[in-house]
């Protein structure tokens, strides 16, 4: 589903130059939950931008769900993004001033392959995975914070995505809403889905079956962990 291949990602800033990602081959096939984990400033959160097609390498080929992303202009690169990707972000990222049935709608409104009439009905299917339906009308600022995770998970599965992508989904939540959010993620997981979650916190990257560890911009480990070995037992 996802090839990187000798990725390095460069920021040029004020005469600083940050090797932010060194040599990154990665590939992540459909139906694997993966974390990503390492130290702070490692590049963590630059590789799921890159694997979203929301920055573009410095070097390296990236396939994505068959399309080549590292020869794709920018306006190519939204409609795959709109399409494949779905993010969940650690501070939710939702549209104050949209309800929460719009802010999911909102990803599928750029999809010229998806009518009106569907866009309500997907809206109304991800609401209800995420047990959030009862609360269409309402605003963020109304919801409490893992509600709103709730709504953004919401809004990332909407569109049925190859990919979800996660920086840090529980990061802002406590312990019990973190551990709403993570079983909704194992849930989707065991429907089918394929995340790529980053995560500090080495309990939720035990949920995942895969664990890459980063450092220093490289990929330093990649192992299967207890759960998807004890899986194949
Ligand atoms: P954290 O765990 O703190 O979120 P991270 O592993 O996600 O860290 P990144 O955000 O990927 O780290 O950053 C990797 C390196 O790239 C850091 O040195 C950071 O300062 C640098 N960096 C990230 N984004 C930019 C940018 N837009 N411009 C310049 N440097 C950047
Ligand atoms: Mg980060």
């Amino acid at each position: 589903l996802v090839t990187l291949n000798n990725i390095k990602k460069v920021f040029f800033t004020d005469d600083v130059e940050t090797h932010a990602l060194n040599e990154i081959n990665l590939s992540i096939n459909k139906g694997e939950y993966l974390s990503i984990t390492g130290p702070s400033g490692c590049g963590k959160s630059t590789l799921l931008s890159l694997l979203g097609l929301l920055d573009t390498s410095t070097a390296g080929t990236y396939q994505l769900a068959g399309h080549e992303a590292s020869d794709l202009s920018r306006d190519e690169r939204a409609k795959i993004r709109n399409k494949e990707i779905g993010f969940i972000f650690q501070a939710f990222n939702l549209i104050s001033d949209l309800s929460v049935a719009e802010n999911v709608e909102l990803p599928l409104t750029y999809r010229s392959d998806i009518t009106k009439s569907q866009r309500a009905e997907m809206v109304k299917d991800a609401l209800e995975k995420v047990d959030m339906q009862h609360r269409a009308n309402h605003f963020p600022s109304q919801l409490s914070g893992g509600q709103q995770q709730r709504v953004a998970v919401a809004r990332a599965i909407a569109g049925n995505p190859s990919i979800i992508l996660a920086d840090e989904p529980t990061g802002n939540l406590d312990s019990k809403n973190a551990q709403v959010v993570m079983s909704l993620l194992d849930r989707l997981h065991d429907q089918g889905a394929t995340i790529c979650m980053v995560t500090h916190d080495p309990r939720s990257a035990a949920r995942a079956g895969r664990t890459i560890e980063v450092f220093d911009g490289k990929i330093v480990s990649d192992q299967l962990t207890e759960k998807s070995q004890a899986v194949v037992l």
